[in-house]
């Protein structure tokens, strides 16, 4: 009897499709995800219509999407705790490296996820050879690509909810709808503000040598600069004596690295801001060059990450490949023994960008003289903690470093600031990693320590301001090359934490300063509002 082929055809490919949700889901409780009956029969009916499928291409080519969809769902889910959106797959494909590495360290976690894919791909093989068997229909290919489409078709329909993901509901059904999301979006036409131009003014330059350190991963929750319980940050605690040293809660402008700093050193503001990144008005390197400072860029970072950041004004730039060898071997040190190479002019812009802490924490930990072995932890989140917290020690083993450097190489007018990409999630509600549009993943540390310097507004700024966004520090940051960033479109309450695709209708989260705090709001997409935002 074909039909009853059919039938178990179709049973493999619903147990295939559904089985790390049983396992990972029901079984080991690694994930929230459950089978709604709605998600139960969805998946049983693209299953038989699966197996009336006639071409054979066809049905391996869905099979194989479904596959490569589900791999980055169950790896992001397991790992940062929460379902992919539409901005994780297009990092999945640019970060595969990166991904790659990450995954590697978390081998332990990880591994159930990996043995829920292979039985998966094993049930789905199976039904797939089985299909030899079972009667088929013309035309059943087109139901398929139906039920495939359903989200984007749904989108145009009930509009952006079609897209929201659930971290109760099944995986593939969440799959399915990131990747509609990933689609329309990247076809829909960008929505246009029509922003009025920056304007910029220029005077005469504060300070001679302006240096920025651009952290990685960093929030000043887990520093115990910033009030953390334990003794992480004793250099940095030492500076807060110090008439020289200021230092505030920072928000970054982003959720992970590579938008960040686009946003970062073009003085962004507003949502949607392609125009600005283009044109570079308020390009930071640009300005320095303006007023006639010799810039510099040394980075523990790939070139990849510095698309639009403005590398047409920089005069030495450096990238991780450059000192691959010297980076693994002896950690974050080469940077500096880099800055004592430099030859500098008479004004100098440098921007040091650093590679630590970023995930796995834990590989900083043998660059740090001081380090005391560590215990290990049972519970995934304590045993983040600790690794987070160690590789914080190793961040203020290389800040002491670092202004040691350059007290000597710069010893006269000379600002040294910090802040960081992004923060980073350890734990909170289960969340770990950045990328999530969340207040923990926007907080960094901003300070600022000057070296015989006249000039004091950038200190005397931060010890004004409880909070200083990335925006904020940018534009103090002109000021000191003596560039006044006039922005006519700049909202005098609300600061925006932008999504993770420039190009695209971006998700994004407004937030205000109100008294001394951030108070973020409800997250937004560009042009779903018919009113706009400012
Ligand atoms: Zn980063």
């Amino acid at each position: 009897m074909p039909l009853m082929q059919n039938l178990i055809c179709a049973f493999l490919f619903t147990l295939g499709i559904l089985f790390p949700d049983l396992y990972l889901g029901y079984g080991i409780k690694m994930l929230s995800c459950t089978v709604p009956l709605n998600s139960l029969l969805s998946v049983c009916g693209l299953s038989i219509a699966l197996s009336f499928v006639k071409n054979h291409k066809f049905l391996v080519a869905v099979m194989v999407f479904i596959m490569i969809g589900q791999c980055i769902q169950l790896n992001h889910w397991a790992y940062f705790g929460a379902p992919i959106n539409s901005q994780d797959i297009s990092k999945a494909f640019t970060e595969l490296e990166e991904i790659f590495q990450t995954g590697l360290a978390h081998t332990n976690i990880l591994w159930p996820v990996w043995l829920s894919q292979i039985t998966s791909l094993f049930l789905i093989g199976l039904g797939i050879l089985h299909t030899k068997k079972c009667q088929h229909f013309r035309f059943t290919e087109t139901l398929v690509m139906l039920a495939i489409m359903a989200n984007p078709i749904l989108f145009y329909i009930k509009g952006a909810p079609a897209f929201h993901t659930k971290p109760i509901s099944s995986t593939i059904h969440n799959t399915l709808r990131a990747f509609s999301s990933w689609l329309v979006n990247s076809q829909t036409p960008l929505h246009d503000f029509n922003y009025k131009p920056y304007q910029i003014t220029y005077r005469s330059p504060k300070i001679k040598n302006v240096i920025l350190i651009m952290g990685e991963s960093i929030s000043s929750r887990y520093m115990q600069l910033y009030g953390y319980k334990e003794a992480n940050t004793p250099f940095l605690n030492t500076l807060k004596k110090d008439q020289n040293f200021a230092y505030t809660k920072g928000i970054s402008s982003s959720v992970d690295t590579l938008t960040g700093l686009q946003l970062f050193f073009n003085t962004i503001h507003n949502p949607a801001p392609l125009q600005f990144i283009q044109d570079k008005s308020a390009n930071l390197f640009k300005l320095a060059r303006h007023q006639g400072y010799k810039t510099f860029l040394i980075s523990a970072q790939g070139e990849g990450l510095f698309h639009e950041v403005g590398t047409q004004f920089i005069d030495f730039y450096s990238f991780k490949n450059d000192k691959l060898k010297e980076l693994k071997a002896n950690g974050e040190d080469v940077l500096l023994e880099m800055l004592t190479q430099l030859k500098f002019d008479t004004k100098n812009f440098i921007v040091i960008h650093l590679r630590h802490i970023h995930e796995p924490y834990a590989q900083w930990e043998k660059y740090f003289p001081k380090k005391e072995s560590q215990k290990p932890e049972n519970s995934r989140a304590q045993q983040t903690r600790n690794e987070y917290f160690h590789a914080l020690s190793y961040h203020d083993h290389w800040v002491e470093q670092c202004i040691d450097c350059i007290r000597k190489i710069l010893p006269d007018d000379t600002i040294i600031i910090f802040t960081s990409d992004h923060g980073q999630l350890i734990g909170e509600d289960g969340l770990f990693g950045h990328n999530l549009m969340r207040s923990e993943v926007v907080d960094v540390p901003v300070w600022a320590y000057s070296i015989n310097s006249a000039d004091t507004s950038l200190n005397a700024y931060l010890k004004e301001q409880p909070i200083c966004s990335h925006y904020d520090l940018g534009k103090q940051i002109a000021k000191l090359f003596g560039a006044e960033i006039i922005n006519p479109n700049e909202d005098p309450i609300l600061q925006f934490v932008h999504g993770t695709e420039l190009h695209t209708n971006y998700v994004f989260m407004p937030w205000k300063k109100i008294d001394g705090k951030a108070q973020f709001l409800k997250t937004e997409q560009i042009g779903a509002n018919k009113e706009g935002t400012k």
